[in-house]
């Protein structure tokens, strides 16, 4: 540090190299722990031909550098300045950010688990390990709503720190009215003072270039002075162009999550939330039937279940799964790939019996009702994507247990059977039928 704060300058000196550690010699080869790969990337890049040449004056022989990034969560840097109070004209108590949009709103899944994480952790210790904070993901997948959930909770637990969300395509008009109207100092006075700058949908910078040069300046003066900074897209880095790849490599020394559409399981936990929050009770297997509907896009999700609200409110009664596809029938599509539905098996299977499906969802156990119940639950195990605990909701509310054992006598009783396994056969493209 001594030999090298005079050639470097001590701001530099400061913010690259204090915080490195020497944690071992071995084999003329030293290992240094920094706080993240930014930190490794950009050291590698200004200064590590100076390290090794000052090892080697200091020690007459030649060392070689390794990296280790610190993984330890308690050991981050502190920040280089405390978080300063919000000066009292400053716009950023003005929220800016939905309320709606929090961590105890956004409902984990394997989907979104890492990208959920890093998001809490930065809003505990901003501008320390992730820094800067990548999150991919699909349209509608809750990329917005992580980014305002990060806000929120900074704002709660740092209650002085200035936060500003904004979108990209905002950033970019009050850039160019900013040079318009000779306000470029105060925008990068505004921007630059921020202790964390969440940038949602980074690709409409893309091909901007002026507007993407001032982001990369915002984004040089606050990393240097280890502010946080998050931005989001909507494209995976495979899927831009030479040009979105160029803006998004600058950002990827830091750490990126990447958030895929929620399996099922996720899906129908998603919807109970939801329908928590809106006050709207729903059915467990109109839920169930939402939930394998629609697949891909949790923002439409949504909107089904607030159509769903509206026809409730308007009539009172608790919905039925038809009720419910009719009235999302113009919104759900359909594709051959779409897995079969516990509803469409049941309706199949009730038309084959001649009995009603309300029978077959029901808890009388004369013979007549329970091969067709049975038989439904089994092909319902074999055609669904749907657990044993699923199907047993949507039959009305059966455990687990009593769907398994019908799959395993009725599995007998096709393997015993050929005419009976004929009858599954014909069920099941008959099923198949009606879906499409
Ligand atoms: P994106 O920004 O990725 O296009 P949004 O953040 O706008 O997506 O999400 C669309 C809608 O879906 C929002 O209303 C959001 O609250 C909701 N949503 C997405 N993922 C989740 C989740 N895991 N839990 C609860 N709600 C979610
Ligand atoms: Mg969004």
């Amino acid at each position: 540090m001594d030999r090298l704060r005079p050639e470097v300058g001590d701001e530099n000196a400061d913010l690259w190299l204090k915080p490195i550690e020497a944690i071992a010699l071995d084999g003329g080869v030293l290992t240094l722990k920094v706080p993240n790969k930014f930190f490794s990337e950009g050291i590698k890049e200004r200064y590590q031909k100076r390290l090794v040449a000052t090892f080697r004056d200091l020690s007459g022989v030649e060392i070689g550098l390794d990296f280790r990034v610190e993984k330890d969560l308690t050991r981050m840097l502190p920040s280089s300045d405390p978080v300063p109070e919000a000066s009292p004209q400053s716009d950023f108590a003005l929220s800016d950010l939905n309320p709606r949009y929090t961590f105890e709103n956004f409902v984990i899944g394997e989907s979104n688990r890492l990208a959920r994480a890093t998001a809490e952790s930065i809003a505990k210790s901003p501008g320390t390990q992730y820094n800067p904070y990548v999150i991919y993901g699909g349209v509608g997948l809750g990329k917005t709503h992580l980014m305002h959930a990060i806000g929120n909770a900074m704002r709660r637990q740092h209650p002085k720190a200035r936060v500003l969300y904004t979108t990209s395509e905002q950033f970019v008009n009050e850039y160019i009215s900013a040079v318009q109207n000779n306000g470029l100092d105060a925008f990068r006075a505004k921007y630059r003072s921020l202790d964390c700058l969440l940038i949602d949908d980074i690709q409409f910078l893309i091909a901007k270039e002026r507007s993407e040069q001032e982001f990369f300046h915002t984004f040089n003066s606050l990393f240097d002075s280890r502010k946080q900074i998050i931005v989001s897209s909507d494209r995976s880095p495979k899927e831009m162009t030479p040009l979105e790849q160029r803006l998004i490599s600058r950002l990827e020394w830091g750490f990126i999550a990447d958030i895929k559409p929620p399996d099922l399981e996720t899906r129908i936990a998603i919807l109970r939330k939801k329908g928590e929050l809106e006050q709207f009770s729903v059915p467990d297997d109109v839920i169930l039937f939402v939930a394998s509907s629609v697949k891909t896009n949790v923002r439409s999700l949504e909107g089904s279940l607030i159509r769903l609200k509206a026809f409730q409110s308007m009539t009172g009664a608790p919905l039925s799964v038809d009720e419910a596809r009719d009235i999302l029938k113009d919104t759900i599509v359909y594709d051959d790939s779409n897995p079969v539905r516990a509803e469409t098996i049941l309706r199949i299977v009730a038309q084959k019996y001649s009995v009603d499906v309300k029978d077959l969802k029901g808890h009388q156990r004369t013979a007549s009702i329970t091969l067709p119940r049975q038989v439904a639950m089994y092909l319902s195990c074999v055609m669904t994507e749907l657990s044993s605990t699923d199907i047993g909701r949507a039959f009305g509310g059966k455990d687990h247990s009593t769907v398994l054992h019908a799959r395993k006598k009725i599995e007998k009783k096709v393997e015993e059977d050929p005419f009976f396994l004929e009858l599954m056969n014909k069920l099941q493209s008959d099923i198949k039928a009606a879906e499409r």
